[in-house]
């Protein structure tokens, strides 16, 4: 059939080469159903790098009416906290993801992969080894030279299976004992040159608390895992593409039927001004560059949740961007503009003013006020209209006004007419100003034929300026973000410290901005686009003797000109 001709038949967008795989495997039988999985190591919390691949691998099941595994990757005690378990649970189920079942735990096959590491060894696959760190760094060669073979690696099945009995029962100290496979010291493939399984590690771990003196490695448990959960298509970035013939390794030795999982790998996103490693990340909230996981500048999914992002936008940036088999940057902007898309439709407007000047409506009755009507969003009807109180003295942008403004300069300037937003046309007559000579009063005529900010006569005016009444006008802790970093890859250049190029001025903190009233009680995360400032979203931190708010993004899109040009 031709696209199109059926009303239910929504144009489909071409394959990306993970759904062709997905699709040639059902035609073919390979798989009734597919099985994906997200398996994030609890060492931090989730960046926006994770968020495409949650988007990709839970995307996957939805689309494909497969089934999707949350398997936290808990292989290393040391690093790991049930802090970053639950905030990764919070993440995903924010992002409108759901897991198959209950949440799986590598750390719940440690008895399956202690028993495997057995039958490897009894198949003399795998031997106890006594070499240190320094000396198996030797060993093992270099891309060009083909590495040596260890003098343990021959030891006897018996030996090496009552060492790493000893291991598990904390016999040793640490490093004294490793337990690596025995695969070939002179592969081209560096993974496959006697990988280790298994070190010993005296941690106490989230979950098995001192149960386990020995942990596996990430090669050995990750396939396994795959394994033992029945997961088809094992989506993974492109570093792991070189330690794929060690994942097909360990799984042909495992294995007691046809099924296998597929390892498939894809380029990681990475985004400029910003850095978008757990690790790098640790460092900004450790050192306090940042304050906290969740600070709004952070690339992490709890910061942009903060920060007003909507899981929408996240969702349909990781769309927008693809799947490519090659890395590569991905420009903040379109992230931004993803943004601006789904607010603009969500986001009622209301009108604050950052940096107040006093305006005085010299003709306008004393003690007067009124409610005007304004519309809550011109792109969705259904959300209706507000009444905003205009009176005497209102407040309007500082950088609204010039005294003798040049010819260009479309606001209020004596002698100018300008409209404000839903109220009036009003002119500038003189001003008032302190002994250093600035600014702090303008005094203006309002016409009184103009309500609404319409025209009473035909005659135009070219600025139209928001506004708050002082009167009845709140107060607001405003937090202007700008990027974190200062440059587009702050991991350019690997000699030099990524802190180096931190953006002083990331974070403005403004403590006197005025707002329309009714923001008062607006609550913890609800957004709003501020005219002709940008959207802005109510802080956690907010109360009623203490409103912050964050803008999210302003309003002006640099993706559309980058895109056209
Ligand atoms: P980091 O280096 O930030 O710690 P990681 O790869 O070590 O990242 P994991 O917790 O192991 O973090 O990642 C879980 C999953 O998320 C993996 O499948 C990984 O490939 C994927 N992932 C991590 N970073 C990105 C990224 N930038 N883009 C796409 N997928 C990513
Ligand atoms: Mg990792």
């Amino acid at each position: 059939m031709i696209a199109g001709t059926n009303e239910n038949e929504v144009q489909k967008k071409p394959l990306n080469f993970i759904e062709s795989i997905i699709e040639d495997d059902l035609s073919n039988n390979k798989h009734q159903q597919i099985y994906t999985r997200f398996p994030p190591e609890p060492n931090g919390y989730l960046h926006i790098g994770h968020a495409k691949s949650i988007c990709l691998n839970f995307g996957l099941s939805e689309n494909y009416k497969g089934k999707c595994n949350l398997r936290f990757d808990d292989t290393n005690p040391v690093k790991e906290d049930v802090e970053y378990v639950e905030s990764i649970k919070e993440d995903i189920k924010w992002l409108g993801f759901n897991w198959e079942d209950e949440v799986k735990f590598t750390s719940n096959y440690f008895d399956k992969l202690y028993n495997f590491a057995i039958k490897l060894i009894k198949s003399g696959d795998a031997y106890v080894c006594e070499l240190n760190a320094e000396q198996l760094r030797k060993y093992r060669g270099t891309p060009t030279e083909p590495g040596k073979e260890s003098p343990w690696r021959n030891r006897d099945v018996a030996e090496s299976l009552t060492l790493f009995e000893g291991m598990k029962n904390g016999d040793f100290d640490e490093g004294k004992y490793l337990l690596r496979a025995k695969i070939d010291m002179a592969s081209p493939n560096m993974h496959m040159r006697d990988p280790i399984l298994y070190r010993i590690r005296f941690a106490n771990h989230h979950r098995t608390g001192n149960t386990w003196k020995i942990y596996p490695m990430y090669d050995f448990a990750h396939g396994q895992s795959d394994y033992f959960e029945g997961i088809t298509h094992s989506v993974c970035t492109l570093e792991f593409e070189v330690h794929r013939p060690l994942y097909d390794w360990f799984i042909d030795k495992l294995a007691d039927s046809e099924y296998r999982p597929q390892q498939i790998e894809f380029a990681r996103l990475n985004l400029t001004y910003t850095v978008m490693s757990k690790r790098k990340l640790l460092e900004l909230v450790e050192s306090n560059f940042v304050n906290g996981w969740d600070d709004p500048r952070m690339p992490t999914i709890s910061g942009f949740r903060r920060r007003g992002y909507t899981p929408e936008s996240i969702r349909n940036f990781s769309d927008k961007i693809g799947v490519a088999k090659r890395d590569g940057f991905i420009d903040v902007a379109l992230l931004e503009h993803s943004i601006r898309e789904d607010l603009n439709k969500k986001a009622d407007r209301v009108m604050g003013v950052l940096n107040p000047l006093k305006v005085i409506i010299d003709n306008y009755p004393e003690d007067s006020e009124e409610y005007l009507d304004a519309v809550n969003n011109p792109e969705d009807e259904s959300r209706g209209k507000r009444k905003v109180p205009f009176s005497k003295e209102l407040f309007i942008e500082q950088e609204d006004f010039m005294e003798n403004p040049p010819r260009k300069f479309f606001r209020l300037g004596i002698g100018r007419e300008v409209r404000l937003r839903y109220a009036y046309f009003i002119k500038c007559t003189h001003v008032e100003k302190d002994d250093a000579g600035n600014v702090t009063k303008v005094h203006c005529t309002y016409d009184p034929a103009s309500k609404g900010g319409k025209s009473p006569d035909g005659r135009k005016v070219k600025g139209t300026m928001h506004w708050v009444s002082a009167k009845h006008a709140i107060r607001s802790e405003i937090r202007l973000y700008d990027r974190l970093f200062s440059v587009e890859n702050p991991q350019a250049d690997k000699e030099k410290d990524f802190k180096g190029f931190i953006n002083e001025n990331s974070l403005e903190v403004n403590k006197i901005a005025m707002l329309e009233p009714h923001l008062k009680t607006a609550k913890s995360g609800e957004q709003f686009q501020f005219e002709r400032k940008g959207y802005f979203c109510v802080d956690k931190d907010s109360s009623l003797d203490n409103l912050i708010f964050n803008r999210t993004v302003t309003l002006r899109d640099s993706w559309a000109k980058i895109k056209n040009s």
